[in-house]
């Protein structure tokens, strides 16, 4: 697991903040009873999954295989179970199977398997946990990566059904008509954010839909405030792509008890279709949520292709840049309070480079300079391409470009989206610039050209040689949307995209 952090950090008190959620007792592990097997292997992986709430909080799993012979299976992120219990055709006793460095392996015969995850017995022993477990009363949060085994290949031939009992749960996944997800192995690869319990809520844009599952009530907000907050943050996405960029996100809000930060950490997974996670203090209010801008950096992930391999100066330099100007763009925030945002980010870039280069600060990959130096290298990316187009495409169109070209993408198609975009080879000459100075050199004569000034009192924008292109990228009319009212984009729709993300791909966020 990558090291999380920076942008993304608890930054509301640590760890002492989250209430420990105890179990009434362990969870015992108890040899399961085989269950009535099927005579034939089904078509199709089935799993039935009980979400109980005795004597803990556990999810229950059986898995129906449909292949017999010998295979392995995963647990993408290991610890949480320790045996599954393995049943053959003829009715004989289970076979308890270790699992190793998250792998088991399950010999010929095996016709289904069944296996604890014992949410609230590690939520006792570790503490809450992003990804293996936290919620309050009957509502749980957890990454499927924990809990949900997988075939070690994840084919997008093999079939999967899978089922649910015991709560309502939001998965990134749609079930059909009778509640089953019908999915594929590979869907199991990055499977996102899990929610059981907790109350439900969408918010409905054209073109995209947020499922939002509430984990716990917010303290002084109902569901539908907490979609509308939501509704109106992703809205602004619409000042950087011509329309929105996913047609359904699962959007999971998990509130943490004594708090009343409105950001506390947030994650995008590249699930198919994406999840996204944000923990958010209990008592925080909605003002506060509407200024911060954690929920719009997330969303704004969707925004961009998953690059492979993660390049955190290309994503997240891309969100961390594009959450000033959206805001700006869409009038939550003054130009002046944008590049004030931008100018302090830098900052604390710089501080962090302590005179080392930007390529120095690539390599080294650590939050939060990596996100500023991605802001950064997005400003100047944006800058040139204006410059060179005589302010008529810039960042955004690179956007346009490479969703085109898919739901994933390279950094060197990154650099040939941006030269395509210019109409001529500039991205290598950019990054040639400024990758060998140190990080940030460049910033006093680039806010020099733009008038931008930052003085005792605060930044100050004033006529200059390039002041014009600097209002290009505030202005909410970006110079790549088409001619239409801003409504009337608003309300341009997508067709439902028939394009997924492969789900060989293992990108979190951050
Ligand atoms: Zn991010």
């Amino acid at each position: 697991m990558k090291k999380r952090g920076g942008r993304h950090f608890f930054t509301g008190g640590g760890p002492g903040l989250l209430a420990l959620l105890l179990g009434l007792s362990a969870c015992q592990t108890v040899k399961p009873v085989a269950p009535p097997g099927p005579r034939e292997a089904p078509r199709a992986l089935r799993y039935h999954v009980a979400y109980v709430r005795e004597p803990g909080h556990a999810l229950d799993v059986e898995v129906v295989l449909d292949q017999e012979g010998a295979q392995e299976f995963l647990f993408t992120e290991p610890g949480g179970v320790k045996t599954v219990w393995a049943f053959s055709g003829g009715g004989g006793p289970a076979e308890g199977l270790p699992v190793s460095g998250g792998r088991v392996r399950l010999p010929a015969g095996t016709r289904s398997l069944r296996y604890r995850y014992p949410l609230d017995e590690l939520i006792r022993e570790r503490g809450p946990g992003f990804f293996t477990g936290m919620g309050q009363g009957e509502a749980r949060h957890l990454a499927g990566r924990t809990w949900l085994l997988r075939p070690w290949g994840a084919s997008p031939s093999r079939r999967v059904e899978l089922s649910l009992t015991g709560a309502e749960a939001l998965l990134p996944w749609v079930p059909d008509a009778a509640g089953h997800y019908r999915l594929t192995a590979e869907d199991l690869v990055d499977s996102g954010f899990h929610s059981f319990g907790g109350r439900r809520c969408q918010a409905r844009l054209p073109g995209m839909v947020l499922d939002v599952a509430l984990v716990a009530p917010m303290r002084h907000l109902e569901e539908a405030a907490v979609c509308g907050w939501l509704e109106r943050t992703a809205g602004q996405l619409l000042t950087v792509r011509r329309t929105f960029p996913s047609p359904r996100v699962a959007l999971h809000v998990v509130p943490v008890e004594g708090s009343s930060r409105p950001n506390l950490f947030g994650m995008l997974m590249w699930s198919a279709p994406p999840s996204i996670s944000l923990l958010v203090g209990q008592e925080a209010r909605l003002d506060a949520l509407e200024a911060d801008w954690a929920a719009l950096h997330e969303l704004l992930h969707l925004t961009h292709p998953a690059f492979q391999p993660r390049t955190a100066w290309i994503s997240e330099g891309l969100a961390t840049y594009f959450t000033e100007l959206a805001r700006a763009r869409s009038g939550r925030l003054t130009p002046v309070q944008a590049w004030t945002r931008l100018l302090e980010g830098f900052e604390r870039g710089k501080a962090q480079a302590a005179g080392r280069t930007l390529e120095e600060m690539i390599q080294e990959d650590a939050p939060p300079g990596i996100y500023w130096v991605g802001a950064y290298l997005s400003l100047m990316l944006d800058v040139e391409l204006r410059r060179v187009t005589q302010h008529q495409r810039g960042l955004e169109d690179v956007l346009e470009h490479l969703a085109r070209e898919g739901p994933t993408s390279t950094p060197a198609a990154y650099g040939a989206a941006v030269d395509a975009v210019a109409g001529k080879p500039v991205f290598d000459e950019v990054l040639a610039r400024h990758l060998r100075e140190p990080a940030f050199a460049g910033l006093g004569g680039l806010l020099e050209a733009l008038g931008v000034t930052p003085t005792p009192g605060g930044i100050r924008l004033h006529p200059a040689r390039e002041s014009l292109l600097r209002e290009t990228l505030e202005s909410r009319s970006a110079s790549s949307l088409p001619a239409v009212a801003a409504d009337e984009r608003r309300y341009a729709t997508v067709p439902p995209s028939s394009q997924s993300i492969p789900r060989s791909l293992e990108r979190k966020h951050p």
